[in-house]
């Protein structure tokens, strides 16, 4: 499955509703993006999510950690 947000196909069934398939979530394995399918198209359709929210998957090692983790105190 084609990730909504970074355009990879590293997404995958995560769970299911315990009653009657009511609703699907889905997860990204290459940004960690979830999503229901019970959401609009524009958060589930890679083609109508929003192009200022659209992650390069290739530049998620060099995203910032935010809060920043301090070195250890010995
Ligand atoms: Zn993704």
């Amino acid at each position: 499955m084609i990730c909504p947000r970074c355009d990879s196909d590293a997404a995958e069934l995560l769970v299911k509703a315990p009653v009657e398939n009511a609703w699907e979530v889905y997860l990204c394995d290459a940004c960690n993006f979830t999503w229901r399918s019970t959401e609009s198209e524009e958060i589930t359709d890679p083609a109508r999510y929003d192009r200022r929210f659209k992650i390069d998957p290739l530049s998620i090692p060099d995203l910032p950690v935010i809060p920043p983790i301090p070195k250890l105190v010995k």
